[in-house]
């Protein structure tokens, strides 16, 4: 069964290991731009040398990079079959070149969206930063990825809302209980 999907949320919704869980679940591929970027950075790329600062900083790296990256991602033949996005898109301009690539025969079927309380998840973030030492997980990065969602990314749910493909689901709770409720909602879609 193909599926097209996204999973949309704040920095530190989880939707990484959502993510996996949905992918393993469902057998699609999961394409996170956060982890191609973050191979390009390891790899050393001059796509990633370029990247590397913007990520640490918070910010978001240029539209045309992610797309072009997501574009290449999406023509590889697993993806034939379904998909899940996860970190793209980020931006109304990133969610109209989506809309162009998939083309009317092949749109997003459901947009999964993640609720969650700001003040659990940028604890969170800082518990991780703690055990992971990622460089954009400082208060100060986190506190301005938080903004760079909400003016940024956080529109989409409103975009998507347009073509009523949004799937509202309680982010807060544990890993098993939110699975649940994202798959509740895909048999239900
Ligand atoms: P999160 O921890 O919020 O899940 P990601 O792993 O998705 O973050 O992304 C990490 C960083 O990579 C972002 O803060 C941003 O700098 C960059 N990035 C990832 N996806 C995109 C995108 N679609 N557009 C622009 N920048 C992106």
């Amino acid at each position: 069964m193909g599926r097209r999907l996204l999973l949309l949320g704040p920095p530190g919704a989880g939707k990484g290991t959502q993510a996996a869980l949905v992918c393993t679940a469902v057998g699609i591929p999961h394409i996170s731009t956060g982890v191609m970027l973050r191979d390009h950075v390891q790899r050393g790329t001059d796509l990633g040398k370029a990247a590397k600062a913007i990520m640490d900083a918070g910010d978001l790296v240029s539209d045309e990079i992610v797309i072009a990256m997501v574009e290449d991602r999406l023509s590889w033949d697993d993806a034939a079959c379904g998909f899940l996005l996860d970190g793209f898109p980020r931006t109304v301009a990133q969610a109209e070149a989506l809309d162009a690539l998939l083309g009317g025969e092949r749109p997003l079927e459901a947009v999964i969206s993640l609720e969650v309380i700001e003040d659990e998840v940028v604890q969170r973030l800082l518990d991780r930063a703690a055990k992971e030492g990622r460089a954009d997980d400082n208060e100060e990065t986190i506190r301005n990825r938080m903004a760079v969602y909400r003016s940024q990314t956080e529109p989409l749910i409103a975009y998507y809302r347009n073509a009523d493909i949004v799937r509202p689901v309680d982010g807060m709770g544990g890993i098993g209980e939110i699975f649940g409720r994202i798959a509740a909602v895909l048999s239900a879609s």
